[in-house]
């Protein structure tokens, strides 16, 4: 039986020289201020065992890995097919990039670019009195712990030089594809992202996606169609414009978000969250991918 907790600790090992390689995303001005040199990683087996190594208990900026929570409570509420509203189609453009989106007429590739979980939030809002309540006591009850929160000071921060999600937003509601007030979107949206979690909360949040749909608790999230087509969702759009790059090299359906986070899922079998502040060239975190292309290696456990 192979044992988990040395292999995290050989992960470590092998990708030091990868720790602090890379960018710290400086465009969200209060995330340049975080140190590059952490690394934390954790992984909880289906069975619910878990192991870590090093920061994985120090609470971090999810960023995008929320676009993760948001789908999953939009599928909730509104269903499956996203409809004419937004895309399951890999991008091939940067997270935020504009140019696609006037020539497929104000409709998102896919929910995780920028354009695409803004359209979710929108949705949310149509359903929700209070969106940032009710994401807020679903990222605690998931993760199954009450102290988690919303860093006020990256969501302002964000919310100051958020100019290109503005553009965003504006240009999809001149096509009709946002329907609430633009800044209660935008408001919404810089709250999810500014999430401050750590990789255990995150193993535990996302447990249900490695397993059929139920939680940690027992509780059914979702169904094991809508489970499977997630994580499916995470394989071909959850890693930028990278996701055919960490296919290869990882193997596994993940999340990324710029603050450093990745969130892994190998269904039926685990989910694994590593955190480590600097990116790589396309935004997602260079040590981080990395040690999960490491993990799956070492393991000999992936999708493929
Ligand atoms: N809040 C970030 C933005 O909108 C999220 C980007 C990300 O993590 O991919 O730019």
């Amino acid at each position: 039986m192979i044992n988990l907790n040395e292999v995290l600790a050989q992960v470590h090992k092998e990708i030091k020289e990868y720790i602090g390689k890379g960018k710290v995303a400086d465009y969200i001005p209060e995330l340049a201020k975080v140190d590059p040199n952490h690394f934390g990683m954790a992984l909880r087996l289906r069975s619910g065992e878990e192991f870590s190594n090093g920061d994985a208990d120090l609470p971090f900026s999810i960023q995008s890995i929320s676009k993760l929570l948001t789908l999953t409570m939009y599928i909730q509420q509104v269903g499956l097919e996203l409809g004419d509203r937004v895309g399951v189609e890999p991008s091939g453009n940067p997270f935020n990039s504009l140019i696609q989106l006037e020539y497929e007429h104000g409709i998102p590739r896919n929910p995780f670019i920028n354009a695409g979980a803004l359209v979710i939030t929108d949705g949310l809002i149509s359903v929700f009195k209070n969106l940032e309540d009710e994401i807020l006591n679903t990222a605690r009850r998931l993760s199954g712990n009450p102290t988690v929160n919303y860093d006020l000071s990256v969501a302002a921060s964000e919310r100051m030089t958020g100019f290109r999600n503005a553009a965003l937003v504006n240009f999809m509601k001149s096509y009709g594809n946002i329907v609430n007030p633009i800044d209660d979107v935008l408001d919404a949206y810089y709250h999810h992202c500014s999430l401050s979690m750590n990789c255990l909360d995150l193993v535990r949040m996302f447990s249900f996606l490695a397993n059929e749909g139920i939680d940690f608790n027992g509780n059914r999230v979702l169904s094991f169609r809508e489970t499977k087509r997630v994580n499916a969702l995470m394989m071909t759009c959850g890693t930028y414009d990278a996701v055919g790059d960490f296919a290869f090299r990882v193997g596994i359906p993940a999340k990324s978000g710029v603050g450093g986070g990745i969130v892994g899922v190998i269904p039926g079998v685990m989910t694994l969250a590593v955190w480590s502040p600097a990116l790589n060239s396309q935004g997602n975190s260079l040590a981080g991918t990395k040690a999960l292309e490491v993990f799956t290696t070492l393991t000999g456990r992936s999708v493929f």
